[in-house]
Order: C-alpha cells, then structure tokens, then sequence
C-alpha cells in the first residue's frame, strides 16, 4: 500500500519587509506569531513562523523575509497560491476587514463548492480564503485582534502551476498517497488521507508557461506532515522509490524535514508533527523574544545585531 502524507504541515514563503509581514500576518490576518527565529542555513535572516493559538501543525505559515530580493516571477514550477481555510459565513467579515485596511483582494469566487475570496499579502503573494465546514485541529488565539470565531484555521490546500501534470500527479499519486478529486475552472484537485480541509493539493497545467522564479511574494516549499521519524523515513523511501531525490533527515528542532523536488521542480518537504513549538517556549509567551536552536545559541549576539528591531503589530482590531 502507498504511504501517505496527512495534509500540508506548513508553508514557507519568501517576503520583503519583517515588519510590513508582521503587521499583515499578525496584525490584519490575526495569526499567532509563535516562533521568532533565524533561518538555520543563513543565520542573519529571520525565520518567522505564524500558526493558530498553539501552533498546531497544518496552521503554520512561515517567512524568509529577503526585502532585497527582486519580486517573485510568476511561472510553471512554483506553487502560486495559498488558499486559507475560514469558518462558513465568515467571508461577510473578512470582506469588511480587508477594507478597512485597504488589502488588496480579488471578487469572491466559488470553488468546488466552497465561497473563497482570493487577495494578496503586502509583498505580492497570492492568497485566498475558503469558507469550509470541514473538521480540523484548531485551536483559537484568544489575544488576536480577530473574534475566535472568524479566526483563519489554517490551510485549507495549496495551489501548484505546471508545465506538464502527468509526471507531477503519477510521483504524488505513486510515493505521497494523493488521489485525483476533479478538475474545475483549469484547476485540477488531489487529496490526501481522506481529503477535507488542509488535505488538499490543486495543479494547473501551462505548457508554453515560461518558467517561475522564487523571489519576494513567492512560495519558497510545501510542507507535508508525516507523524513521526519512522513514518518520515517510510514515506522518504517512497519517494525515493518514485524516482525522486530526498535529503536526509534534518534536525529543524520544532520537527524533523526531508526536502525533495517534484518533477514539474515545486519544493517540497516531509515534516514531523513533533517535537512542536512549545518544546523551547511557554504557550503564553510564544513568539515574543527571537529564540535560536541550541546549536546557534553560541553566536546570538552576532546573529541579533545583524536583524532588524520588531515591533508588535501596528494594526490591531
Ligand atoms: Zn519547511
């Protein structure tokens, strides 16, 4: 039997400004910062990770802010949108709190279903919000600027652009456990571990789409949530198998990641669910101070001199 993956574990993305994110991210979406670090591999980089009241797995959203890289180029190869997933009935809410801080948002749409409103984040990532029922793991963050029950939920799918489909879907469908859903508008839908709410992947094919390019508003990789070490190496094997080419286990503190390319060149990573955010910080404090992983404590006066200062959220309720 194919293993499977249960759902996205988080997205990274790539954005300018830290504060201009902060103020969006936590300020007008109302998700929890709950871990402020470094990138690992380039220590004078923040790495910050947004999530629901505790950080639950599947909520988390996180940056690299780069503000001097060049803008993303939209293209094949790259994930281009994060649909979110809120309560039913709360687009009425959110189409007024976009207003009121001037977010840039497209017309509502339905999808598969389900009432969305697409928009876009301050550094031109392409977002959107999905009305869904569905059951998830969820916990509110009561101190948000947003009433717990229009809070985001996390993500809802993730939304691929592809030269060609076939090889993509057959490596996804042969090594990870996705199955086809159906298609609408272009959009071709799989999930995942019976699907639902965060179980979702959508891929539109482009085949004389030029190429894509990381760079600010862009999805850096996808992150699928494995349960455990000994599950991560199962699934690292079967992707290996699928003809792919999986890194080894790498510590990331808060969970444990393979990377691995598909074959259209989307960045994908297997993440454990554990150890979690709360291993190195109390849930009522998450997130307020910058906390490196014990192999970088060494050199946190050089690495905190090379950030810049963040302030708390400037846009509250
Ligand atoms: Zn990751």
């Amino acid at each position: 039997m194919t293993p499977s993956v249960h759902g996205v574990h988080h997205v990274t993305v790539i954005c300018g400004h830290p504060q201009e994110n902060l103020d969006f991210y936590a300020g007008v979406l109302g998700l929890r910062l709950v871990k402020r670090t470094v990138n690992q591999d380039v220590p004078d980089t923040y790495h910050l990770f947004y999530a629901d009241g505790v950080g639950t797995p599947g909520t988390d959203l996180t940056f690299f802010p780069w503000p001097q890289m060049a803008p993303a180029r939209y293209g094949v190869g790259l994930a281009v949108e994060i649909p979110l997933a809120i309560p039913v009935g709360s687009l009425p809410y959110w189409e007024s709190r976009f207003e009121m801080h001037g977010v840039a948002r497209g017309e509502p749409e339905t999808r598969f279903g389900e009432a969305t409103l697409p928009f876009r984040d301050p550094h031109g990532l392409e977002l959107a919000l999905v009305e869904t029922d569905d059951e998830r793991s969820w916990t509110p963050w009561q101190a948000g600027p947003v009433p717990a029950d229009h809070q985001i939920r996390g993500m809802h799918a993730v939304r691929l652009l592809e030269r060609e489909l076939t090889p993509t879907a057959e490596a996804l469908e042969a090594s990870m456990g996705f199955e086809p859903f159906g298609e609408e508008a272009g959009w071709h839908r799989w999930v995942v571990d019976g699907g639902g709410s965060g179980r979702i992947i959508e891929m539109r094919q482009q085949p004389a789409g030029s190429r894509g390019a990381w760079g600010t508003g862009s999805v850096h990789h996808v992150a699928w949530r494995v349960a455990d070490d000994e599950e991560e190496m199962t699934l690292r094997a079967s992707v290996r198998d699928a003809g792919l080419r999986p890194t080894a286990p790498i510590d990331r503190f808060w969970f444990r990641s393979v990377y691995f390319r598909e074959p259209g060149g989307v960045l994908l990573e297997l993440a454990t669910d554990g150890p979690g955010f709360l291993r190195d910080e109390a849930l009522e404090s998450l997130g307020e101070t910058l906390i490196l992983p014990p192999w970088l404590e060494a050199r946190r006066d050089e690495i905190e001199s090379a950030l810049p200062p963040l302030e708390s959220p400037t846009s509250a309720a």
